[in-house]
C-alpha cells in the first residue's frame, strides 16, 4: 500500500487547536497504522528554541535534541511515537536549505524562485521523511491560518502534492470556527464558508471540515456547510470545546471521522479507545484532590508549561486524584508572604526557566518546602535553585548562586557546562536531548523509576559545579542520579524529608497517559499522603 497523506490546515482564527485535531485524528488511526506527524511552521526562525515562551508556548525537546513546536508534545502523547527534529519543518529551515543548494551550485544557470524551487524543497523534505520512515500514513499540519502570508508556500506545496501522490492517497482536512454570537443564539457558518473559499482559491478542496464550536454542530449547519463548501454532510465534523483535550478523539469518533477517512483513503484501523476512555473517566471523577503551587515567571500563559500540566493529568488518571494548580508568580516576590504562598498548598513545583528574574522568589519558596517538609519537585532550573538554597542555608555558603544569575558570586555552585564555555551561537547549542543517568541504590528516585539507569531529555547550559559536590553531599543532600562519567548531577534528593526531589532533566516531556513520569507520580502520591 502506498503511503497515505492527511493534510491539516486551519482557518478563521488561530488557537483553534489544529495540533490537537491532527494528533486526535492520528490517535484514532494508530491502532494498526504506523503514523508520522510533520508540522510546517511559517516563521523564519530555524526552530522555536530561541523564542520566548510568552510568544510561542513551551519549547518541546525531542529525544534527538531537536527543539520543536509544542504540538509535538501532543503528537508524542497521542500517537505514542518518538518524533524526530526533521519532522518540524519551519520556513527558516526551508530557506536555509534553498540557500545551501544555491551556493553549492545545484541551481546553476537558473533563477531561484518560490515556485518551483522552494515548494520542491518542502515536498522533497516530506517525501524524504516518508522514504526514511516507511509509514502507512503521514499527517502534515500546516501552522497558521489560510490567508497568512507566512504559510502560502506550504499551502502551495500541499496543493501540488496531490499530483505527486495521487488524489486517492491524500486527504485535506480544514479546521474552522463556528461561532454562536451572543443574542443570535444560532450556529453561524459564514466564517467557515469564507475560510474554505480562501483555501479553494489556493487550489485546495477540503475533503473534511472540522468546525470548532461550543456545541455539537446541528444537522442544519452541517448541511449548510456541506453544500456551500462541496463536501458530504457526514464529512462536516464537530470540534467541540472540551475541558480536556484527551476528549477530542472520543468526540471525533462519535462524529464518525474514522469512517469518512476510511471511505476516502481506504485505510482502516479500528479505534480502540477503551483504556483511553477509562483514563478520562478517572480524570473526570477523581476521588481525591491536591493543590500544587507552580512557581514560575510565565504563569500567565499556561501554554508555557503544557507538558507539566499534561504530566499531572497522567498522574490524575492513575491515582484518581485531581491536581489543582495554584500559579505563583515569583517575579518581585523577594519579600513574599509565606502564609499566602502556602495557603492550601500540598506540594510545590519549581519548573524550568532562564535568566535571573524571579529566581530569588523561587529560592525562598524552596526554603519553605525544605523547612516545612512540603513535597517538592524541581525541574531543571528547579534543581539548580534547590542546590543554591541548600548551599546558602544549610552548607553556610553565603551568596551561593548560579553564574547565570550572578557571574561574580563567591560560590558558583551552579556553573556553565565546560563544553558551553566557548559556545557563542544561541540557537540549538544547549545540552539538548536524551542523556542517560545512573541511579544510586536505595534512593527515592531509583525506587520510583525502578531501574538502575534511565534516560531523560535535557535543555540547559548550566550544571551543579563539580567543585562543590563533596561539600553539598557532606551536608546531607543525596545525588541520586549522575551522568555515566559521574561528572554531571542529574537527580538530587533530601532523604530525611518525605518528598524532596529534583532533576536536571525534563521528565514531563516523556510522560504519557499510559505511563506517567515516575517523579511526577511519586510527587503527587506524596502530596496526597500528606
Ligand atoms: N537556565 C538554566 C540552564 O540553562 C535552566 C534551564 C532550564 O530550566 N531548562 O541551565
Amino acid at each position: 500500500m502506498p503511503t497515505k497523506y492527511i493534510i491539516v490546515t486551519g482557518g478563521v482564527l488561530s488557537g483553534l487547536g489544529k495540533g490537537i485535531a491532527a494528533a486526535s485524528i492520528g490517535h484514532l488511526l494508530s491502532s494498526r497504522l504506523k503514523i508520522i506527524p510533520i508540522k510546517c511552521d511559517g516563521y523564519l526562525n530555524v526552530d522555536p528554541g530561541t523564542m520566548n515562551p510568552f510568544e510561542h508556548g513551551e519549547v518541546f525537546v525531542l529525544e534527538d535534541g531537536g527543539e520543536v513546536d509544542m504540538d509535538f508534545g501532543h503528537y508524542e502523547r497521542f500517537l505514542g511515537v518518538n518524533c524526530k527534529s526533521k519532522w518540524n519543518l519551519t520556513m527558516g529551515k526551508v530557506f536555509d536549505m534553498v540557500r545551501q543548494k544555491e551556493r553549492r551550485g545545484d541551481y546553476l544557470g537558473k533563477t531561484v524562485q518560490y515556485i518551483p524551487h522552494v515548494t520542491d524543497i518542502i515536498k522533497h523534505h516530506i517525501f524524504e521523511i516518508s522514504q526514511e520512515e516507511q509509514p502507512d500514513l503521514v499527517i502534515v499540519e500546516i501552522g497558521g491560518t489560510v490567508g497568512d502570508i507566512e504559510n502560502e508556500l506550504f499551502l502551495e506545496a500541499m496543493r501540488q502534492m496531490k499530483e505527486d501522490v495521487g488524489r486517492e492517497n491524500i486527504l485535506y482536512v480544514h479546521l474552522t470556527y463556528v461561532p454562536i454570537p451572543y443574542g443570535v443564539n444560532e450556529q453561524k457558518s459564514k466564517p467557515t464558508q469564507q475560510s474554505v473559499n480562501l483555501l479553494k482559491q489556493r487550489g485546495i478542496f477540503p475533503d473534511i471540515i472540522i468546525g470548532r464550536c461550543s456545541e455539537f454542530l446541528t444537522r442544519e449547519i452541517k448541511s449548510k456547510i456541506a453544500s456551500f463548501c462541496d463536501v458530504h454532510p457526514n464529512a462536516v465534523i464537530t470540534g467541540l470545546d472540551v475541558e480536556d483535550i484527551y476528549e477530542i478523539p472520543l468526540i471525533f469518533e462519535q462524529e464518525g471521522l474514522p469512517e469518512i477517512i476510511h471511505k476516502k483513503l481506504h485505510i482502516y484501523s479500528p479505534p480502540d479507545l477503551r483504556k483511553w476512555r477509562q483514563y478520562i473517566e478517572n480524570i473526570r471523577n477523581p476521588e481525591y484532590a491536591v493543590t500544587v503551587a507552580m512557581c514560575g515567571k510565565y504563569t500567565k500563559l499556561e501554554d508555557s508549561y503544557a507538558s507539566i500540566i499534561e504530566a499531572f493529568n497522567h498522574c490524575s488518571a492513575h491515582l484518581r486524584c485531581k491536581v489543582n494548580l495554584k500559579w505563583v508568580e515569583t517575579t518581585g516576590l523577594e519579600n513574599l508572604d509565606e502564609s499566602d504562598v502556602l495557603e492550601g498548598v500540598d506540594g510545590i513545583v519549581v519548573p524550568g526557566g532562564f535568566g535571573v528574574r524571579g529566581t530569588e522568589g523561587k529560592i525562598e519558596i524552596i526554603r519553605m518546602a525544605r523547612e516545612r517538609d512540603i513535597p517538592f519537585l524541581g525541574l531543571c532550573l528547579g534543581l539548580q535553585l534547590a542546590v543554591i538554597e541548600f548551599a546558602r542555608h544549610v552548607c553556610g555558603l553565603e551568596g551561593a548562586n548560579s553564574t547565570e544569575m550572578d557571574p561574580d558570586t563567591p560560590h558558583p555552585v551552579i556553573d556553565i557546562l565546560p563544553e558551553q564555555r566557548t559556545v557563542k551561537d544561541k540557537g540549538g547549542t544547549m545540552r539538548l536531548g536524551a542523556y542517560p543517568a545512573v541511579l544510586k541504590e536505595e534512593t527515592l528516585v531509583r525506587e520510583l523509576y525502578g531501574a538502575a539507569e534511565v534516560s531523560e531529555r535535557h535543555r540547559h547550559r548550566y550544571e551543579v559545579n563539580p567543585d562543590y559536590h563533596q561539600r553539598i553531599a557532606d551536608n546531607g543532600m543525596t545525588f541520586s542520579g549522575l551522568s555515566r562519567d559521574g561528572r554531571l548531577v542529574e537527580f538530587i534528593e533530601l532523604p530525611q524529608l518525605r518528598f524532596f526531589a529534583a532533576t536536571q532533566a525534563h521528565p514531563e516531556l516523556t510522560s504519557r497517559m499510559e505511563r506517567p513520569a515516575p517523579l511526577f507520580y511519586g510527587f503527587v502520591r506524596a502530596c496526597l499522603n500528606r
